[in-house]
């Protein structure tokens, strides 16, 4: 079994297998599902499969032509499509040139995979010329796309595609993987999940990165910000240079943990336990219409970051860290 491959999408891996056993391939399949539970590593898993020109019951053999050219990193039966930057389409050129592609270059003689990642980055345009090979993609030619919204695809490309659903795995399962990859704790292994909405690549990157320690200072800093502490620009500066919209989750997640302390009177936050003695105080000082305006701000300064290109951040943080420090006068 390749490594790829996660243990909770083996249903799904045995299904496909059967369908390639009988022939049964269709021409594109739309992987679906939350960011971060591993459809990209499934989708690589699936193309070296169909690449390999000797697969065994274990996966591709990894020796052949095929398999040598594809881990070398240059099977020219193997695309790949992603935004030439994070946060922007995939262009109409782009598209273009992967029609000229399958259009001109010979196969080795095995199957040709496309994968496309984020499928709903494909504007307009580029979704329009996608629908060409999707109608006619040739003989042996699979279409991968890889989307974590499927709402935002086009309905003509979703209707083209055999969809597979996947959804995050159960908490036990996901633990026990972090645990076993990461060599963690499983304390910690839950607390990276639960900071992940459940998804376990994406627990890994935060624990990988330097992620994590940039919700230490974050919260850090909310805390002196409370005690009066620290100052407002400082912070906003500090912060500026983060992941601003992982920021915005942060804050909100905390928002979150404070509103249901004081709805459900319970004393323990769902996700921030780390930060339970600060999420207590915020939630016994603070008035509720305060915590919800400034739970409808962030929400408000997620959208407009994500349509506009350069926000002010200092601007944007200085605002939202006054409307925090606000919440324990
Ligand atoms: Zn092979």
């Amino acid at each position: 079994m390749s490594d790829l491959l996660l243990p909770w999408f083996l249903t799904q891996w045995q299904r496909l297998c059967a369908q390639h056993q009988a022939d049964r391939l269709p021409h594109a399949l739309l992987l679906s599902g939350p960011a971060g539970v591993g459809k990209g590593r499934f989708a690589q898993a699936l193309a070296n499969l169909l690449l390999c020109h000797e697969p065994t019951a274990a996966g591709p053999c990894g020796h052949c032509h095929s398999c040598e050219l594809r881990i070398a990193g240059h099977h020219p039966d193997l695309v790949r499509i992603s935004p030439e930057a994070e946060g922007k389409p995939i262009k109409v050129d782009q598209v273009r040139l992967l029609i000229d592609h399958l259009h001109s270059t010979a196969q080795q003689g095995g199957y040709r995979v496309v994968i496309m990642e984020p499928a709903e980055a494909l504007n307009t345009s580029s979704a329009n010329a996608l629908l060409k090979i999707l109608e006619e993609p040739g003989q042996n030619t699979l279409l991968i796309l890889v989307c974590h919204q499927p709402g935002q695809l086009m309905p003509t490309i979703r209707s083209r595609c055999q969809r597979i659903d996947f959804t995050t795995p159960g908490v036990e399962q996901a633990v026990a993987w972090l645990v076993d990859t990461l060599a963690l704790e499983s304390d910690r292994a839950e607390q990276l999940l639960r900071l992940s909405h459940g998804a376990p690549l994406r627990a890994q990157r935060l624990y990988e990165g330097d992620v994590l320690e940039q919700r230490k200072k974050l919260l850090t800093g909310l805390a002196d910000l409370l005690r009066g502490r620290a100052a407002v620009t400082d912070l906003a500066l500090q912060f500026g240079k983060f992941d601003l919209l992982q920021c915005l989750d942060w804050l909100n997640s905390l928002l979150s943990d404070i509103i249901r302390i004081q709805l459900a009177g319970v004393s323990e936050p769902v996700v921030n336990t780390d930060m339970t003695r600060m999420l207590q105080a915020v939630a016994r000082q603070a008035g509720s219409a305060k915590i919800f305006a400034l739970a409808d701000r962030i929400q408000e300064e997620r959208v407009s970051l994500m349509m506009r290109q350069n926000p002010n951040r200092q601007l944007l943080l200085e605002r939202l860290l006054l409307q925090w420090s606000d919440l324990a006068r």
